[in-house]
């Protein structure tokens, strides 16, 4: 079998483990748990129903999980299947034609399975930079980042988490003049990565700022 699992889904799949087994810790009452036992298979069906038989045979495993260590051995077995980021160093400075020296991360060095979106800070340029694919299509967007003094909202991932304000400049529609467009986003691109279970986020971000 091919690997079918984007980064966001294996990180989905984790998720709905985890809240079966932790409906089973908390709670007694077997309607409940079979309640959300009930949802955590509609997610998951939903979440894949454009797979495979086999493929959605290995993810629906889920369903049946009783404790953590059952959610870790299920991960693990499907390690193998996810489709891990891809965009050469040539493909993600074409990305940013406008951008002089530009040094982008090493993808040799990172944990590629684990992200959905590529995220650093270049020192040369005082910016950070986000370069994501969706639909085969890559994406590029760059800007300032300022940290937040206190924990928000990330509009990517959407989970509370430390943050900063995300700030691109777009040119206005007179001539000559410009306007900034951003949101607060996860300061710790990898911890985003990690949250990421979901791309609708992600997708509006993005087309936020492209607009
Ligand atoms: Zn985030």
């Amino acid at each position: 079998m091919e690997p079918f699992l984007e980064p966001y889904q294996y990180h989905f799949l984790k998720s709905q483990g985890l809240k079966l087994v932790n409906a089973q810790i908390s709670s007694t009452d077997t309607n409940v748990i079979k309640a959300v036992r009930g949802i955590v298979e509609d997610s998951i069906l939903y979440q894949f129903q454009h797979c495979a038989k086999e493929e959605r045979q290995l993810v629906e495993r889920m369903n049946a999980v009783k404790d953590e260590r059952e959610v870790e051995q299920i991960l693990t077995e499907l390690h193998p299947f996810i489709i891990p980021f891809q965009a050469t160093e040539e493909q993600i400075q074409k990305l940013f034609p406008k951008v002089k020296k530009l040094k982008v991360p090493d993808l040799d060095f990172m944990n590629t399975k684990q992200i959905t979106y590529l995220t650093w800070w270049d020192p040369g340029t005082h910016k950070k930079f986000i370069v994501t694919v969706r639909e085969g299509k890559q994406w590029g967007v760059y800007g300032t980042f300022q940290k937040a003094a206190q924990k928000g909202i990330c509009s990517i991932c959407g989970r509370h988490e430390k943050t900063g304000l995300f700030l691109v400049e777009r040119k206005g529609k007179e001539i000559g003049t410009y306007k900034k467009k951003g949101n607060y986003i996860c300061s710790d691109g990898e911890a985003c990565n990690q949250n990421l279970t979901r791309l609708d986020k992600l997708d509006e971000f993005l087309a936020r700022l492209s607009r």
